[in-house]
């Protein structure tokens, strides 16, 4: 299967995360909602310090961190769970971006349909939305901001500090998906200010299906969500149903490593990079990288390969990279990807395009030798 270069999908889970998930499976099975003996009491202890895990690598309060499936989850919570404070205060215009992931871009216009009002900001051709847009478009009724920190096809970075800055001083709330930075870009996030931030463990060396919810408390209040399933009361009521110990406690490890690890993996990353771009100055195509380089993350290259169409080279190529053209959620539907459309690149460009995503577990020797192959099969594909 050659080299996996898919790591903004899912990134291969940390050995220390398996075995520490492992350890629970094995001998913590009790509901860590149960009162009554202590398997639910040991089963609790660990949730309970996998919060603390997570909520040192972001540097909140514990109280402030919610278990949730995912991303997915975390950001449909964080857009519907407002709508009965949206009803109250008469405040329905939510302010998003065309390069959302469709967890937040469609459930905030499932919003549409009953009578909110959503604006959709597209971002130039550097990939980056611009703040001065946010800022004419704020009005009486904004309810929510949601901008994403990193986009999961281009990894180019949003301005995120500087609308958190803004909006700090507004009566809005201000939601980041961070699926793409959490664990990386993380003094980035330590200083973000915002009300809300969706994680998901998979991104960064922890299990598939658990992320958190971060709901930050202003003047000791929570922001007005409310749960939008019903049928317990799990943390806090925002998200029923058992909390799932062994996957908890495998984010709580992955928030660990990555706080101790964090640079030295950027720093691993920023030399795959340099391979990648190596390889591709080398190769003799003529290419062109998406995205304003001087704001993409150290381990992404959306590249576009002229008269290359990227779905015969993903396939012709499977033996030497796992790499994709974009987001896995969509990748049932080939339509071009509406991350490179919203930039406005062409429709050649587009279809074009391939996304190498790699991480700390990546081979720098490895790497150069399959891309290398790579870029050689692309060059059988010319036309
Ligand atoms: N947001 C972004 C930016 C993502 O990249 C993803 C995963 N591709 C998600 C949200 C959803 O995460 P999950 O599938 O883990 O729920």
């Amino acid at each position: 299967m050659g080299i996996y270069l898919d790591y903004n999908a899912s990134a291969p889970i940390d050995e220390r995360v398996l075995s520490a998930m492992m350890e629970v499976y094995r001998n913590s099975y009790g509901n860590a909602d149960s009162r009554t003996h202590g398997f639910g009491e040991n089963a609790r202890k660990i949730v309970e310090n996998a919060r603390m895990q997570v909520a040192s690598l972001l540097s909140v309060d514990k109280s402030e961190v919610f278990f949730t499936s995912g991303s997915t989850e975390s950001n449909n919570i964080a857009i519907l769970g407002l709508q009965e404070f949206a009803e109250k205060s008469n405040k329905k215009h939510i302010i998003t971006t065309a390069i959302e992931h469709k967890s937040v871009l469609e459930t905030a216009k499932s919003l549409e349909k009953q009578g909110y009002r959503i604006d959709i900001l597209k971002p130039d051709e550097s990939g980056r939305i611009c703040v001065e847009q946010i800022k004419e478009l704020l009005s009486e009724d904004t309810l929510l901001v949601s901008i994403m920190h990193a986009n999961n096809e281009t990894g180019i970075i949003q301005p995120v500090k500087e609308i958190g800055e803004f909006l700090k001083e507004q009566k809005v709330l201000f939601h980041v998906d961070a699926t793409q930075s959490c664990g990386k870009l993380v003094e980035e996030l330590r200083e973000l200010s915002y009300d809300m931030l969706s994680l998901s463990a998979h991104k960064f060396y922890g299990p598939q299906g658990i992320g958190a919810l971060i709901l930050r408390k202003k003047r000791y209040k929570l922001p007005p969500v409310k749960a939008i399933t019903y049928g317990g009361q799990q943390e806090s009521g925002i998200r029923p149903g058992t909390i799932p110990v062994g996957l908890v406690a495998g984010l709580g490890v992955a928030c660990e490593l990555a706080e101790a690890d964090y640079k030295k993996n950027m720093e691993h990353c920023r030399e795959c990079k340099t391979i990648v771009l190596e390889q591709l100055a080398q190769c003799g195509l003529e290419y062109i990288i998406n995205g304003n380089q001087e704001f993409c993350m150290e381990n992404t290259v959306n590249v576009s390969i002229k008269g290359v169409e990227a779905e015969a080279l993903m396939l012709s190529s499977k033996q030497y990279c796992g790499i994709s053209n974009g987001s896995a959620c969509n990748s049932k539907s080939y339509s071009p990807s509406y991350v490179l459309v919203a930039m406005g690149l062409d429709e050649n460009r587009i279809s074009s395009s391939v996304r190498l995503s790699w991480g700390a577990g990546t081979d720098q020797d490895e790497l150069k030798s399959n891309v290398k192959k790579l870029l050689n099969v692309a060059k059988g594909l010319v036309f």
